[in-house]
């Protein structure tokens, strides 16, 4: 291969710059071209294409959001639009395609990988650290330490007030996000997806917190909760509690921007490096993760079918330490 291309799409995720500037100086200390495709797989469409230097990256390590900017493009669902594309690719000489972006990213880049043979590598870009095939995703560091900064601040005027917050965090209909921040955080609960809320059971909880004396906490709430997000939850308490002040704060997209962290710098930056060296290696149809501190490759199919899922243990733990 002598020319390969990249993109960002579905949500941003900090760390995404850090995965582009190790594609393209891996791509050109490995004299290899590369091109930036603009707006995800819209850009690949509309032939949105910008080439890429060493310089074109520079200085971006530190920035959230994707310089290549990120969209989502429903038509990609079509095998002509996927026609389209692969012409597009051809048109202008590109060998490979690395994909940045999470599980609906993975599945458009593995049908362009299997109805044309087309070398593709996926790099999992995605705060809700839910793809199969990586210990974290990229993003993911810096959304739980945006959150825990915002719920500590959250905490003094809870204790302050003696006010129960419910406090609503991203990860659709994954709670990883809620159950890492709720454990660091030191949440009085957490509701998440994968457990079913049971709003008598949370009642009972802060009727017998108040018995300890104590009026004032953090409830973490999962946006995919089934029984709601946080507004309808705090609702239905409200509903049975209605001497209870309470508070409800959806933190929304301040989880997904921001200077990523270091651990997000690194993990995009070496699988930015791995998914280079996986092309050059004649790699294709596969995401370039981390596990136990080392690179590893899983068929795009997988990443998408599988899913990665919360340990339940920690759940338990997390109960015990607030109590
Ligand atoms: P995030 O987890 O941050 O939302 P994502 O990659 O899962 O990221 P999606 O919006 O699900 O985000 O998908 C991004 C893009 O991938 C879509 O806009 C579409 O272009 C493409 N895509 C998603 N699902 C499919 C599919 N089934 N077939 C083909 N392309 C798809």
């Amino acid at each position: 291969i002598k020319r390969i291309a990249l993109l960002t799409s579905g949500g941003d995720a900090p760390g995404m710059n850090a995965a582009i500037r190790a594609i393209v100086r891996t791509g050109i200390y490995n004299n290899l071209e590369v091109v930036g495709i603009k707006n995800g797989f819209s850009g690949l469409l509309k032939k949105d294409f910008v080439e890429m230097k060493s310089n074109s990256v520079s200085k971006i390590i530190s920035r959230g959001g994707t310089i290549l900017k990120s969209a989502r493009c429903k038509e990609f669902k079509l095998k002509e639009t996927r026609e389209k594309a692969f012409a597009n690719l051809r048109e202008m000489g590109i060998d490979a395609l690395i994909v940045n972006g999470g599980d609906g990213s993975f599945r458009g880049a593995d049908l362009l990988s299997k109805e044309f043979g087309f070398p593709v590598i996926g790099i999992p870009c995605t705060i809700d650290n839910d793809i199969y095939g990586t210990d974290f995703t990229i993003g993911f560091d810096t959304a739980i330490n945006t959150v825990i900064e915002a719920v500590d601040k959250i905490r003094d005027t809870a204790e302050s007030h003696n006010i129960i917050f419910f406090v609503e965090v991203m990860g659709r209909d994954s709670g990883f996000i809620a159950l890492y921040t709720s454990i660091a955080s030191g949440a009085e609960a957490t509701l998440l997806p994968e457990v079913k809320t049971d709003i008598k059971q949370i009642c009972s909880y802060m009727e017998q917190e108040r018995r300890a004396n104590k009026t004032s906490g953090i409830i973490i709430v999962a946006e995919g909760d089934k029984e709601g997000g946080a507004t309808e939850i705090a609702r239905k308490v409200k509903e049975q509690l209605p001497e209870y002040e309470t508070r409800v704060t959806i933190l929304g997209h301040i989880q997904r921007g921001g200077n990523p962290s270091c651990k997000d710098r690194v993990l995009a930056s070496i699988l930015g490096h791995g998914a280079v060296t996986a092309l050059l290696e004649g790699k294709q149809g596969v995401m370039v993760g981390m596990a136990h501190n080392r690179t590893v490759y899983t068929p795009l199919e997988e990443t998408y079918l599988k899913h990665d899922q919360i340990d339940h243990n920690w759940i338990e733990v997390s109960k015990i330490i607030s109590l």
